[in-house]
């Protein structure tokens, strides 16, 4: 069967004029909606001086103060965040609850699962899934999937493994899909507990894995691509909000779902609007969410548009890069910000290290200079030169005076988790 280029080739490839146009309509009747139908933005516009009708432009709608994760979204009871009757909601889902302690309520009703079916199969469609792949799915999401089916995958989902790392390995061996997607921690266990199976998951003969919901560097992504013969895509989303970015096939940047989500990249102190090249905090309006939806929604995740110019995919929507990191993790060194992901993408290329590191700040604020622990293989003895050069690897890098000190295998291996901590503080 051909192949589709595009799940929705009018939005697609539309002119940017159009997009602009179809973000205020929708802008403006949302703003109407939610100030009518939920007590929290009635008193929120409110409290700024701001009514529906004053919305008038793009613009205008970045004048409502955004919506923070903690201090607001979690801080107000649900009853007051729901814009339907609650015989409208069909699931509830959650957050992950990192943050809060606690997993925070995210109600859905059938409106909002369609939209984010759909917008699925348009994912789909730009990783050039077709009719007759099988994918299987280790997110467990039935949005997802069944976007997938619509656009013709044949799915393995979640629930056929029972929940069990060995299940869904041998099921994946037994079924062979051409594709997965999953979240790169968990691809990574799957990957080591596969090998102690007996099971080499590269022959299976996937072609296409999608991971989203941490971010990965390049260089892991070079790295994974060459050893299994597959390519690896990016994807971006969040529950309170949907899925509004992902990698086309020219892995430069994701494309944002633009007729569905109203994106901004601001400063993350002054909360200031920032254009292409400058890396800031992601605030996101999803433009279809129907039972509980969020005005200009702070996602902790930064990243940075990237220039307007023509894809090779021929698609028209806007890109951003892919995630650098959260806010809470950016280290200002000299004039720059950085992050664990700017560090990961030069240490993965040194064949010296074992890939664990650490950046280190000595002190409050501005660094003087980046500094990181690296750790070496057992059998590397050439540290000086190995110092001298990763430093001169990192310098080229983030355009920082750095220092490096090289530590022993084993010194920085995460204990008692997987979650490595990248940042440590001395001060
Ligand atoms: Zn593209």
């Amino acid at each position: 069967m051909e192949q589709k280029k595009y799940w929705d080739p009018e939005i697609e490839t539309a002119p940017r004029e159009k997009i602009r146009q179809i973000q205020l309509e929708k802008i403006k009747k949302l703003v109407d909606r939610v100030y009518k139908d939920t007590n929290f933005y009635k008193r929120r516009l409110d409290a700024a001086g701001i009514k529906p009708e004053d919305i008038r432009t793009l613009e205008d709608f970045q004048k409502i103060p955004p919506t923070r994760y903690l201090e607001d979204f979690v801080a107000t009871p649900v009853g007051e965040k729901v814009a339907v009757p609650m015989e409208k909601v069909v699931n509830i889902i959650s957050t992950s609850g990192t943050l809060s302690g606690s997993p925070q309520p995210v109600m859905i009703s059938d409106a909002d699962i369609e939209v984010w079916t759909d917008s699925f199969a348009r994912f789909a469609v730009m990783y050039g899934i077709k009719k007759g792949d099988i994918f299987q799915m280790l997110f467990p999401f039935p949005a997802i999937w069944r976007g997938f089916t619509r656009a013709g995958a044949t799915l393995v989902p979640f629930t056929a493994q029972t929940f069990l790392m060995d299940n869904a390995i041998k099921l994946m061996n037994n079924v062979r899909p051409s594709g997965i997607l999953a979240a790169p921690a968990l691809f990574l266990m799957m990957d080591r507990r596969a090998a102690e199976l007996g099971i080499d998951m590269k022959k299976i003969g996937i072609r296409t894995v999608i991971l989203g919901g941490e971010s990965w560097s390049n260089t892991y992504r070079e790295k994974m691509e060459r050893e299994w013969g597959a390519k690896f895509y990016d994807v971006y989303g969040l529950v309170e909000i949907g899925h509004p970015f992902g990698e086309c096939f020219e892995q430069s940047g994701m494309h944002c779902w633009e007729d569905l989500f109203f994106t901004e990249i601001v400063d993350p102190e002054t909360e200031k609007v920032l254009g292409p090249g400058e890396p800031g905090e992601i605030i996101l309006t999803s433009l279809w969410r129907d039972a509980m939806p969020l005005l200009r929604y702070r996602t902790g995740d930064v990243a940075q548009w990237l220039e307007d110019k023509p894809c090779g995919c021929g698609r028209t929507l806007a890109k951003i890069s892919r995630i650098k990191g959260r806010t809470g993790h950016m280290v200002k060194a000299g004039g720059a910000k950085i992050f664990p992901v700017d560090v990961e993408e030069v240490i993965q290329k040194f064949p010296e290290l074992t890939g664990e590191y650490q950046i280190v700040l000595t002190k409050p604020g501005i660094q003087d200079m980046l500094e990181v622990k690296a750790e070496y293989r057992p059998e590397v003895t050439e540290l000086e030169t190995l110092k001298k050069k990763l430093a001169d690897g990192l310098e080229e890098a983030t355009k920082v005076k750095s220092k490096v000190e090289t530590v022993p295998y084993g010194t920085l291996a995460p204990a008692g988790g997987w979650k490595a901590q990248r940042i440590v503080k001395t001060y």
